[in-house]
């Protein structure tokens, strides 16, 4: 399943050129046209999902797997000092690319990337109600 106004199902399928660092029959990652470090890459199904709440189970362990692997070979080849796996859902989350995508971000000691939250304090009780709306 693809969508034709799709850039990354484009990208994806090959019908647009990228910088690809890996491709197999259901998977292309691509160096990210506007990284936040050296070989910040994306991977990306060559099926059209939304996001996370849509991928199957099956793309979802295996996109892992992907990662992992990836993680690995950039640590080795890049002399990273670390690594963030990244993946947003929805505008409010920052997704601008509505094509389920995972960012690898290698990480530099003094990379001057700021990827992350601000901590906010909770309470006991706090953390009690947001857990049994979760559960329940
Ligand atoms: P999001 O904000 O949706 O999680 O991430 C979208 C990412 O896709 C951004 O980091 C952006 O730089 C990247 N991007 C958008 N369009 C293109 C493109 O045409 N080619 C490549 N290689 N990356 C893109
Ligand atoms: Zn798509």
């Amino acid at each position: 399943m693809r969508d034709e106004n799709c850039i990354f199902c484009r990208i994806a399928n090959g019908e647009i050129p990228s910088k690809t660092l890996y491709e197999d029959e259901e998977f292309r990652v691509i160096l990210d046209l506007q990284p936040a470090t050296r070989g910040h890459a994306l991977i990306l199904p060559k099926e059209h999902h939304r996001n996370l709440y849509d991928l199957p189970d099956e793309t979802a362990s295996r996109v892992m797997v992907l990662a992992k692997r990836m993680a690995v070979r950039m640590k080795d080849k890049l002399n990273c000092h670390g690594f963030n796996l990244i993946q947003n859902n929805g505008e409010a989350a920052g997704q601008t690319v509505f094509h389920f995508h995972l960012h690898l971000i290698p990480r530099y000691e003094n990379d001057g990337q700021t990827l992350g939250w601000k901590p906010v304090e909770s309470t006991e009780g706090e953390l009690e109600e947001v857990k049994d709306i979760i559960i329940g």
